[in-house]
């Protein structure tokens, strides 16, 4: 088994210029969405229900892996996650029915969870990068890296990325998104012989209270991505339009933000628009309010890192 250090990563974190995957993922969809999320650097104060249940379902099983890694039993390290969803209840930041569906579909994920018994952790919530050319690096969070204590794939190097999503992945959309490829990529690249990729998947769909009513596989799925067929050429061509499309990005950051506005065109299709959390302040610039002006009072700076939004929920 490996011990792997990160051989690089940028020296000031600070200065560097680091790229994720959600930011080329904005990028592509929508140049006006990307526009107000890095360029103005803002978010939305009332994330929806499917963002905020993914970037807590990613803090709690964060905590819970991060305890198990430090030593803690399953039930120590699941009462730890619990305790953090207490917290964030008391806070009243979120709502109580998201934060409650969280606790219940966490629950009901421990009581079935093989990861948190059958593994060694390797690494929880690390932050990864991978210098693209002299300018720019690459950079991406990993949720979990484990390696089996027994089975088949006994000490091999697995990479788990959790995904909480409205529905299962498809096996096309696996094919379709570049996320995993790069993952794999820049983490074999830091050292660690990532011998096969999984998405593990919560489904969101159901209200908390129905979710007592359902199977273990109504909610919860682990789909390997299949290395076999995630062969080079996919991990070349996911970071291929990665480095082109960050080269797009770094141009126009390079701009004022007057400028930058003129240039980054707004997509106007139904189907993105409607998940779009900037469409008042979108429809405001269509009616040359300016873009300062219409992200007034609803939105905050932008708080949140690599991979809380590069998934569909989070
Ligand atoms: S509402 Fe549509 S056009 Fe406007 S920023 Fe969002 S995705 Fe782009």
């Amino acid at each position: 088994m490996t011990n792997a250090t990160p051989l690089n990563q940028p020296t000031d974190l600070n200065d560097a210029r680091i790229i994720s995957n959600s930011e080329v993922s904005d990028f592509l969809t929508c140049e006006r969405k990307h526009l107000f999320s890095f360029g103005y650097s803002k978010e939305s104060k009332h994330p929806s229900d499917s963002l905020t249940t993914g970037i807590l379902g990613h803090e709690v099983l964060a905590e819970i892996y991060r305890a198990i890694k430090g030593g803690a039993s399953v039930k120590e390290a699941e009462q730890d996650g619990m305790r953090l969803l207490t917290e964030i209840l008391i806070s009243g930041k979120y709502s109580a029915e998201t934060v409650s569906k969280v606790q219940i579909l966490i629950s009901r994920y421990m009581a079935q969870d093989t990861l948190a018994t059958g593994t060694r952790i390797l690494e929880v919530e690390r932050d990864f990068y991978l210098p693209i050319n002299d300018d720019y690096w690459y950079g991406m969070r990993l949720d979990l890296l484990v390696e089996p204590l027994v089975g088949r794939l006994k000490g091999s190097v697995l990479l788990i990325d959790h995904k909480f999503t409205y529905d299962f992945y498809q096996p096309d959309n696996l094919l379709l998104n570049p996320q995993m490829p790069k993952y794999v990529g820049t983490v074999r690249y830091n050292g660690y012989p990532v011998h096969e990729a999984y998405l593990n998947m919560f489904r969101t769909r159901f209200p908390s209270h129905l979710i007592s009513k359902k199977s273990n596989d109504d909610l919860f799925k682990r789909m390997p991505v299949g290395l076999q067929e995630m062969n080079q050429a996919r991990i070349r061509n996911a970071l291929k339009t990665q480095m082109t499309a960050s080269e797009r990005i770094l141009e126009r950051r390079k701009l004022p933000l007057d400028l930058w506005q003129e240039e980054a065109l707004p997509v106007q299709n139904n189907m993105i628009c409607r998940s779009c959390p900037f469409k008042n302040p979108c429809i405001m610039m269509e009616a040359d309010v300016p873009a300062e002006k219409a992200l007034g009072g609803e939105y905050q700076s932008r708080s949140y890192g690599y991979n809380s939004e590069d998934s569909d929920n989070g």
